[in-house]
């Protein structure tokens, strides 16, 4: 315990940034994440701890984690819960705070989790935990399950990770600069913020409040990441009046957050100076969804040295020493022998297909063109959108590709769910004649075994509901090309036969229409016949040409180091 304390010491001496995030990819084995929020929020703490940025983070502890999928032989997914002992990873501080929930004093502790970079920094992760003694056994469940639960239940996890965030910081003696929330989950740091700012003018009989909103918003930063509406939470206000009581007087909640409910994204933008969405486009979107704010667009990017497979990173080391932590290196791409860069994809492939023997039995060719599909299993990404045509995508594909999928539905997420158990059935339909392979349980470790040993990776989203998606960025540091639909990240890295392809129409284009699917299916049927497939099996020069630019133009630019330096310079030191 002393060494914990003396390292807080350390720590506390200096002003930090602190980033909020309902959910943080650290480690493949702590479940605390379940999809690209979570992970991107891991790989921002990685390039944070790689550039030595004054840092700390802030999180639930999920302790029962989101979930374990199974799926049966007829797709369905079984979930499975995910327990995990914190201490194997963390340490517990000593520290105690209380948050009020429906009356009651809800007590909260904190494990400390180091994010270490191989520069030597580190960015410290505190996960907030209510399952303490002192708590009844329905508040020690708080922070148990990532998106688990009820609105009131959500509610209760904001309660902690806002207002509990804060009080927690302040108790371990941090100066904190600026707070940066990743989604409006945290939101309600604000009000604790607002409080703390509070000035009582004196000249007046009956005492009256001044709410320092300028204060608070100088120091807050909030990103948005979904244009889709039920992304965003929202609270009735009887419902918040029972759980978390008046933190400020309702009036001036609901000039803040919303007349008819708390809306958690109305409270961030009101209370932050410089707000942000993840991609140029998504930017756009989100300036139309909130006109009268300015919104900014910082584009996403992924944490270059965590998304390269060892192959690649052998590479590098050898042709580019210094990419991991200064990856504008990528432009050196060309010096990279051809042979060379095949053999490691061809190795990075083979590594795959060995997971996916081992998985499912199913032996894949290492010669065959492999087509990559890995995400949540939501529908407006469209997984299906491949099988539109059967006779016309067998015509095509036959014994030319082979397709590899993964991806959990949300518990909750019937259509997901449904979409998983339509690619096995397209499966048992395409037999012997396409191979189809859905592996289980995408994670961290999986995502990195698919995004690198597939030779392309296809995304499908209906437009504009992708804000950026990071996994095809994740298989640009692996030389794998993206396919994809002309959304979030993939306007700003798509140059078409140069970088990869585009599915559809440009994306000026306003709101697809009802034919969305007809035509999006046309031009990807058309694309993999006419030039992916030539490309792949007829001029491998021309393949590996692209391959370069993938690294070359996208690694090189699609990263998170670019991306914090970006938020450095742009929205924490101003
Ligand atoms: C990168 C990643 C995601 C996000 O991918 P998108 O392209 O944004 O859909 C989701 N889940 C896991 C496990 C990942 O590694």
């Amino acid at each position: 315990m002393a060494g914990v304390i003396e390292q807080l010491y350390e720590l506390t001496k200096e002003p930090k940034i602190a980033y909020f995030s309902m959910e943080i990819g650290v480690h493949n084995d702590i479940p605390t994440y379940s999809g690209g929020l979570g992970v991107l929020a891991g790989d921002t703490i990685r390039s944070a701890a790689d550039l030595r940025l004054p840092m700390v983070a802030v999180t639930l502890l999920s302790r029962k984690g989101y979930f374990i999928q199974d799926i049966d032989e007829a797709g369905r997914q079984i979930e499975r819960p995910f327990e995990w002992d914190p201490s194997r990873y963390m340490e517990l501080l000593p520290q105690r705070v209380t948050v009020t929930i429906e009356g009651r004093e809800v007590s909260l502790q904190a494990w400390q989790y180091n994010v270490k970079s191989l520069t030597g920094g580190y960015v410290p992760v505190f996960f907030l935990d209510t399952d303490l003694a002192d708590n009844q056994p329905k508040d020690r469940e708080i922070t148990a399950y990532l998106y688990g639960g009820d609105k009131e239940y959500r509610l209760k996890q904001e309660i902690a990770l806002g207002l509990g965030g804060v009080r927690m910081l302040h108790e371990m003696g941090f100066e904190i600069k600026k707070y940066h929330m990743n989604e409006g989950h945290a939101s309600f740091l604000t009000l604790e913020l607002l409080n703390r700012f509070k000035k009582p003018i004196e000249d007046v009989w009956d005492e009256k409040l001044v709410w320092d909103k300028t204060s608070v918003k100088n120091l807050c930063v909030f990103t948005t990441h979904t244009p889709v509406e039920a992304g965003h939470d929202k609270f009735p206000y009887d419902l918040v009046a029972r759980v978390m009581g008046e933190i400020i007087p309702v009036p001036v909640l609901k000039d803040l957050a919303g007349k008819d409910y708390l809306n958690m994204t109305m409270l961030a933008l009101n209370l932050s100076r410089y707000i942000n969405g993840v991609a140029k486009k998504h930017g756009e979107v989100s300036q139309s969804m909130f006109p009268g704010y300015e919104i900014h667009a910082i584009t996403n990017g992924v944490h270059s040295f965590t998304w390269t497979c060892d192959s690649f990173r052998r590479l590098y080391d050898e042709y580019l020493p210094g990419w991991a932590n200064e990856p504008e290196l990528f432009v050196r791409i060309g010096r990279i022998p051809d042979n060379r860069l095949w053999e490691a994809h061809l190795a990075a492939k083979r590594d795959l297909l060995g997971l996916v023997r081992e998985q499912t039995g199913d032996e894949l060719s290492p010669d065959v063109l492999t087509v990559g599909f890995a995400r949540r299993a939501t529908a407006y990404k469209r997984a299906d959108l491949l099988f539109r045509d059967l006779p016309r995508l067998e015509r095509i594909g036959a014994g030319k590709i082979q397709l590899v999928y993964a991806g959990k539905a949300h518990p909750q997420d019937e259509p997901g769910k449904q979409l998983i158990q339509n690619i096995f059935r397209y499966k048992g339909l395409l037999r012997d004649k396409i191979k189809i392979v859905y592996l289980k349980n995408y994670n961290m470790a999986t995502a990195l075994k698919i995004v690198s040993g597939v030779d392309i990776w296809m995304n499908t989203p209906l437009r504009p509901l992708e804000a950026s998606g990071t996994s095809g960025m994740k298989a640009t540091h692996n030389g794998v090309m993206n396919f994809s639909v002309l959304d979030g990240w993939w306007i700003e890295g798509h140059i078409e036969g140069f970088t990869g392809w585009s599915i559809g129409p440009p994306p000026h284009e306003l709101a697809p229409g009802a034919d969305a699917d007809a035509r999006d299916a046309e031009d990807l049927y058309h694309k993999l016949e006419h030039m992916i497939i030539p490309i792949f099996y007829d001029d491998r020069h021309t393949w590996i040409r692209m391959m370069q630019n993938a690294i070359g133009k996208n690694a090189y630019y699609f990263n998170t180091h670019r991306m914090m330096r970006r938020y450095v310079t742009e929205a924490y030191i101003r």
